[in-house]
This record gives C-alpha cells, sequence and structure tokens, in this order.
C-alpha cells in the first residue's frame, strides 16, 4: 500500500472511530455534508482527501461539540470548525484549511448580503465584533496561507449605525 492510500485509509478510519465513540451514525453523499443534533446523525462525503476528511470532522462537530448549544448559524459553523481543528489527527496542507476557510466565509457573505440588503429576518446574523466566530475565520486563514481580507472584521460599532459601511466590496 501507498503511503497516500495508508493516509487516507487512516483519515476514513479516524472518522469511523470518532462517531463511534460519540454514538453517532454515518451515511453517506456524493459531496457536502449535513449533520442531525438530535439524532445523532451525519450524512458526509466518502472520505478520500484531507477536505473530504476535514469536512466530516465538521459534521461531527455540528453533533457533539457542546459550542453547538445554543448561539447562531454563523457561531455554531465556526464552532464545528473548530472542533474539527481540535480533533483533526492527521497534518493536513493548506489548501485544505483554505476551503474550510471558504466555507466559514460563505456563511458570513450572506449574512453580509442579507445586511446590506435590510434582511433581518430568517437569516444568518453577522457575528457581533467580539464573536468567536472571528477568531475561527482569522485562525483557518492562516493555517490557510491566505491573507483575511481586512475589512471582514468590523469595527464595534453600534447595532443601529445602519449600513454596514466596513464591507463595501
Ligand atoms: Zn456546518
Amino acid at each position: 500500500m501507498s503511503a497516500a492510500s495508508d493516509r487516507v485509509s487512516a483519515m476514513r478510519d479516524h472518522v469511523y472511530e470518532l462517531a463511534a465513540a460519540h454514538g453517532v451514525a454515518v451515511e453517506h453523499r456524493r459531496a457536502g455534508g449535513r449533520a442531525w443534533r438530535r439524532s445523532r446523525r451525519i450524512s458526509i462525503a466518502p472520505v478520500r482527501s484531507g477536505i473530504t476528511y476535514l469536512g466530516a470532522l465538521h459534521e461531527l462537530g455540528h453533533v457533539v461539540s457542546d459550542g453547538q448549544r445554543g448561539g447562531r448559524r454563523m457561531e455554531r459553523e465556526a464552532d464545528a470548525w473548530r472542533w474539527a481543528l481540535d480533533n483533526a489527527a492527521v497534518e493536513l496542507t493548506p489548501a485544505t484549511y483554505r476551503n474550510a476557510y471558504r466555507c466559514l466565509c460563505s456563511y458570513l457573505h450572506y449574512a453580509v448580503r442579507a445586511r446590506l440588503r435590510g434582511v433581518t429576518r430568517g437569516t444568518i446574523a453577522v457575528p457581533e465584533p467580539d464573536s468567536d466566530a472571528w477568531d475561527v475565520l482569522d485562525l483557518l486563514a492562516q493555517l490557510g496561507e491566505v491573507a483575511m481580507v481586512e475589512h471582514a472584521r468590523p469595527p464595534a460599532v453600534p447595532r443601529r449605525a445602519g449600513r454596514a459601511v466596513w464591507w463595501s466590496a
């Protein structure tokens, strides 16, 4: 067996070990992932790379991490990535972390666009300036060796400041 296939089977085994240890059922899908906290179930793409490995740990994080209780969507997404990073047992590449960074950024962008359109209900809230979500974004950007866009972290502005001028792109 090659070193690369050893690595992939180590990652796959680790996902199943963790899932079993936490009593989480694993189902498969072609791509992407989902998690059901109450029924302790995840649906993940087959683990064939660092990206699908970290993605699988992310979905497990949604089920088992204490940070998933309460909190808002962006915070829960960030917490699930933090759990994935804390539990990863295989060395990962910057490209893998960049993928996680992009996933988390996509929620942020969605939230910012909604805020700019004045939509506040039924959407993802932009994290408060002191939210842990910013720290996870920072960490993933660092590990991914990309510069986090400077204006991604908003200054501490009053909630009623109106249009979020810190996001002009
Ligand atoms: Zn997620």
